[in-house]
């Protein structure tokens, strides 16, 4: 697993965000910190903030990389990897939902690290998207949008993809929504049921559903981009064919549906058994939904889903979409040919799980 948050000593006494340079002559921004020394002790930088001394990572690995320094906790995080195409800014840990299988379970504290975040944003590296998650951003829906905004009319090779809940739009943002930097802007949206029910049910939310119709009306009408999210469970695979449907009539205007298969993490550690669905083993209702879905043009993925598990004619339609972060391969991948390809394993997937399950292409 690559390291996210590494072990600092900063001069500084309060965070602040810096891009690394091992080349002085890459340095071009006053945030930059240039490497002066690297030791056993590990690579020193030097910037505004006087000495940074990272521990555990060689300087080579970060050249580029923006870094959010808390000299705090001595810890510094890794926001934007230079060489990655997997880069999310955790916003803020609260939610107002209670997802039965959520990954990041929610906290109920709130740190506002929104201008710093804004700093690394106009630090990354050309026409990047920028993922940005939560708990649920749209808590902080102003600050959300100003970030949107400033970055996106400096920066306007940067693009934004949110995960929210979608429980907080209102008619009153359709207009802001309709300005140029949000066309740079997918909004990626969890819908786990056709029923509103077993949708409520499954957020532990009563009335997120029809909540959430009333967001995607003043999303429609801002023109926003969506990607629709089902993650599937036990509770939701029967409903898979008929909430195609509703995506294919009702729901037209998303840009494109991800289906995807569970991670176990947070609350789905625990409730594994309960939740998980072997596709492998019972594929029917994914491909009548893949089979709907596409028939009426919508463009459809299979995230987290490895691609020997996955029916051949369907196999183009699971992309390698595990963050490099955090993705790992069994053992017995190595002689598989559509390595490349394949989203393989969250890193806390269990191995003997992964072995069993998979047959090399
Ligand atoms: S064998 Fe491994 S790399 Fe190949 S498709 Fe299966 S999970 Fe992916």
């Amino acid at each position: 697993m690559i390291p996210l948050s590494v072990p600092a000593v900063s001069e500084a006494t309060m965070p602040y965000v810096a891009r690394l340079r091992v080349d002085p002559a890459a340095a071009t921004d006053e945030a930059d910190a240039v490497l002066v020394v690297e030791d056993e002790e590990g690579p020193s930088f030097s910037g505004l903030h006087g000495l940074l001394t990272l521990e555990g990572v060689c300087a080579d690995a970060l050249e580029g990389d923006v870094m959010l320094v808390q000299p705090d906790t001595g810890r510094a995080e890794r926001l934007l990897r230079h060489g990655s195409s997997h880069n999310t800014l955790l916003v803020t840990e609260r939610c107002d939902q209670l997802c039965v299988m959520c990954s990041q379970p929610p906290r109920k504290t709130h740190v506002d690290r929104f201008a710093l975040f804004e700093q690394a944003c106009l630090l990354a590296r050309p026409n990047i998207v920028i993922g940005i998650t939560g708990g649920e951003p749209t808590l902080y829906k102003d600050d959300l949008f100003g970030l949107i905004e400033r970055v996106g009319t400096v920066r306007p090779d940067i693009e934004f993809h949110v995960l929210t809940n979608a429980q907080h739009f209102e008619a009153s943002d359709v207009d802001r929504l309709r300005q140029d930097v949000f066309r740079r802007v997918s909004w990626g949206i969890p819908l786990y049921s056709n029923e509103p029910a077993r949708h409520d049910e499954i957020v532990g939310k009563t009335g997120a559903f029809d909540r959430l119709q009333r967001s995607f009306h003043v999303l429609l009408l801002a023109g926003a981009r969506i990607e629709l999210r089902t993650v599937l469970i036990q509770d939701n695979i029967d409903h898979l064919p008929r909430l195609a449907r509703l995506v294919a009539s009702r729901l037209r205007f998303i840009e494109s549906w991800s289906i995807m298969q569970l991670e176990k993490t947070g609350f789905a550690r625990n409730r594994w058994a309960g939740l998980f669905v072997d596709h492998k083993v019972g594929f029917e209702p994914v491909a009548a939904a893949l089979d709907y879905a596409l028939l009426h043009g919508k463009a459809v993925h299979l995230f987290n889903f490895p691609r020997c598990t996955v029916p051949a004619q369907y196999r183009a339609l699971a992309p390698a979409s595990i963050s490099d972060w955090k993705r790992k391969f069994a053992p017995a991948c190595a002689t598989c040919r559509e390595q490349d390809q394949c989203c393989g394993f969250f890193e806390w997937h269990p191995d003997e799980h992964a072995n069993a399950w998979i047959s090399p292409l």
